[in-house]
């Protein structure tokens, strides 16, 4: 699904990859850990293509296609997807209408037909209720004055909505109490799919209680320094991240 080799980026003349290289099946979870700094959100947004992030070696297909090649929105319709680390507020946007938006957008990005109003709704409503979300609160303006929780569940609707192929959740863990945390990963472990990949960015051992991933990967030094089973998540909360060189 996801293949990166030798992946070198810079943002702002300063080169923060430095050669990682990291490979992920369909149908698994990769988790990837590193201290503060190490270059974690760069590789998010290098991926989804976020202007700033300039690649100066390296490749990354998803699928087999140059992901490296395509504009921020066609990687997006390619299906794939970054939740952020902090939400974005749109005042004066129902969540709703910006869900149907989101939708739409990938759909013609397809070049699909966009979701009639009493499709999508349907759509919506079916998630939504798989999810335990009140259709009323889709009516507010997208997260303003939500709870934690509710903006979590929130942009888990988004994905289970958008159905990503290819997913990178960047520490959408920090600051969750362990409510938030377990809507969170529930709602990941009910987008586990043979066709689906996803990849859990996350700076602590937490999350990983309740996503339990396939492989665990630090970043450190701008690149891959160590790869193994869940088991090496729980290593690192106990004995942190000096042994990989730190300081990138
Ligand atoms: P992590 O997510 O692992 O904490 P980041 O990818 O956010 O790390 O940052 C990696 C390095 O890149 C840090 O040294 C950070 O200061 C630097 N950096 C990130 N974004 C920018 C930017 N827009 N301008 C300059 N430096 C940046
Ligand atoms: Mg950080
Ligand atoms: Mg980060």
């Amino acid at each position: 699904m996801l293949s990166i080799s030798n992946l070198s980026v810079s943002v702002g003349d300063k080169p923060i990859l430095k050669g990682l290289s990291l490979d992920v099946p369909s149908g698994e979870v990769h988790a990837v850990m590193g201290p503060n700094g190490a270059g974690k959100s760069t590789l998010g947004y290098t991926l989804a293509g976020r202007p700033g992030y300039e690649v100066t070696g390296g490749t990354a297909a998803m699928l087999g296609e140059d992901l490296l090649a395509l504009e921020p929105e066609e990687r997006a319709a390619r299906g794939l997807f970054l939740s952020f680390q902090y939400p974005l507020e749109i005042p004066g946007v129902p969540a709703l209408t910006f869900l149907r938006t989101a939708l739409n957008a990938q759909r013609r990005a397809r070049g699909e037909a966009e979701a009639t109003a009493p499709e999508f709704l349907k759509l919506v409503r079916a998630k939504a209720a798989e999810l335990r979300i009140d259709m009323e609160m889709l009516k507010r303006p997208l997260n303003v004055g939500f709870s934690g929780g509710e903006k979590k569940r929130m942009e888990v609707l988004q994905m289970a909505v958008l159905a990503p192929r290819l997913l990178i959740l960047d520490e959408t863990d920090s600051g969750l109490d362990i409510d938030a945390l377990k809507i969170v990963a529930d709602g990941v472990n009910a987008l586990r799919s043979p066709d689906r990949a996803m990849v859990v960015i996350t700076h602590y051992q937490r999350l990983l209680d309740y996503i339990r991933p396939d492989r665990v990967h630090v970043l450190a030094g701008g690149r891959i320094a160590a790869s193994g089973g869940p088991e090496l998540a729980l290593e690192l909360e106990a004995g942190g991240y000096d042994r990989y060189g730190a300081a990138a």
